[in-house]
């Protein structure tokens, strides 16, 4: 199949959960209010712009263009500029293999060709620029991913937002017994109530401290005319890593790819994985055939150790195989049982 520029329809995918933003985007829908009124004359001064040009564009990615998608309590995702759309990946490709490529099934397996045999630099031909806002400890583990480049707001020249990341319900989770780096049951009650006044009072009072050795409000106002306030470097060092900062993203297709093959995973931590989620459905708009390929082979697709392959292929000769005599370790037993959606029991069998 060829591949023209346009949105595809929204596919069922384990990631639905994360991505139940698509209320926010309708054409008429106002803007949430996510950003300064300063930002949203912006946005709406350049949604109300048109311009014309020879490059390609992506229809799915018009439509949402500067609109900020909501993550999290105060955060967002909105997509400021972008490069190249699924043609260009197909026509860089095609300088590499020439004509031999349309032997392959079409541009749409083409990608899917590329994208399974890590062929990846036609990907770089395409990039985006994103404009995110987000708690420090997201940040934290977000700017992990050396490969793009980063503009972040500057808490040393301006005033931080009073805004702190408080996790809904749903997601105030106990420590997970058996995985140091994973959630287990949610907290409930009196347990959930304590922690939401902790963190609420604990912001405030960071907070309030923050202005008062800035003796300025946000909007820059002194508060008391008598006294010197401490840099803005300085003051900043006491706020809670559940503050919200804010920066500019910008990175290729295939970088950002591997970004959301680890951050849009189920073992990454639910607070990256909601920004993942957005971003996925950015990708599914501005280059669907690639999004496909990528959600068939990556998200939803596995990779398997040579032992994991080994006890795939006894299984399917009928043979009955138990962790103990797999050479696997339990952990990677586990893991594997996992991926093939089995059971113990099914093995007994
Ligand atoms: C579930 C999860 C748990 C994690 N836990 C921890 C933790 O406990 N502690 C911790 O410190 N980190 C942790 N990390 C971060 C992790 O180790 C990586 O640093 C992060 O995911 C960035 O991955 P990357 O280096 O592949 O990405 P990028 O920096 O985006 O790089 C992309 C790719 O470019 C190449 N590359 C980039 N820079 C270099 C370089 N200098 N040399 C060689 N190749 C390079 C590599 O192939 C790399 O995979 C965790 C990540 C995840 C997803």
């Amino acid at each position: 199949m060829a591949i023209q520029s346009r949105s595809g329809a929204r596919p069922e995918s384990r990631h639905g959960d994360d991505r139940n933003w698509g209320r926010y985007l309708s054409a008429k829908a106002p803007i949430p209010r996510l950003l300064t009124e300063a930002q949203e004359a912006e946005v709406r001064e350049l949604r109300d712009l048109s311009t014309q040009t020879r490059r390609v564009t992506a229809p799915g990615l018009e439509e949402i263009l500067y609109q900020p998608i909501p993550v999290l309590d105060h955060g967002f995702v909105r997509v400021i500029d972008y490069m190249g759309d699924d043609a260009a990946i197909v026509q860089a490709a095609r300088v590499s293999y020439g004509k031999g490529t349309r032997q392959l099934r079409g541009d749409t397996g083409l990608i899917g060709y590329l994208l399974r045999h890590r062929h990846t630099t036609p990907f770089e031909m395409c990039e985006i620029k994103y404009h995110v806002k987000l708690p420090i400890f997201v940040a934290r583990q977000w700017i992990r991913h050396r490969t793009a480049n980063v503009n972040e707001y500057s808490a040393r020249y301006s005033i931080l937002e009073k805004e702190f990341y408080i996790p809904a319900p749903e997601h105030l989770a106990a420590q997970s017994p058996d995985n140091r780096q994973g959630r287990g049951e949610t907290l409930e009650g009196a347990a959930a109530e304590r922690v939401l006044e902790l963190l609420k009072s604990d912001s405030d009072q960071a907070y309030a401290h923050y202005q008062e050795m800035l003796n300025e409000r946000s909007d820059g106002t002194v508060i008391d005319e008598g006294r010197a306030g401490l840099a803005r470097e300085l003051a900043r060092m006491n706020l809670p890593l559940n503050i919200y900062t804010q920066w500019y993203w910008k990175i290729d297709l295939h970088n950002l790819l591997h970004f959301l093959s680890l951050r849009a995973d189920p073992h990454a931590q639910y607070e990256i994985r909601a920004y993942a989620g957005v971003m996925l459905e950015t990708v599914r708009r501005w280059v669907p055939a690639t999004y496909h390929a990528f959600e068939s082979h990556v998200l939803e697709g596995a990779q398997l150790s040579g032992g994991g392959l080994a006890v795939v292929r006894r299984l399917l000769a009928g043979e009955r195989v138990t962790q103990e005599e797999s050479g696997l370790s339990k952990r990677e037993w586990r893991e594997l049982m996992a991926t093939l959606g089995r059971s113990d029991e099914d093995n007994d069998t």
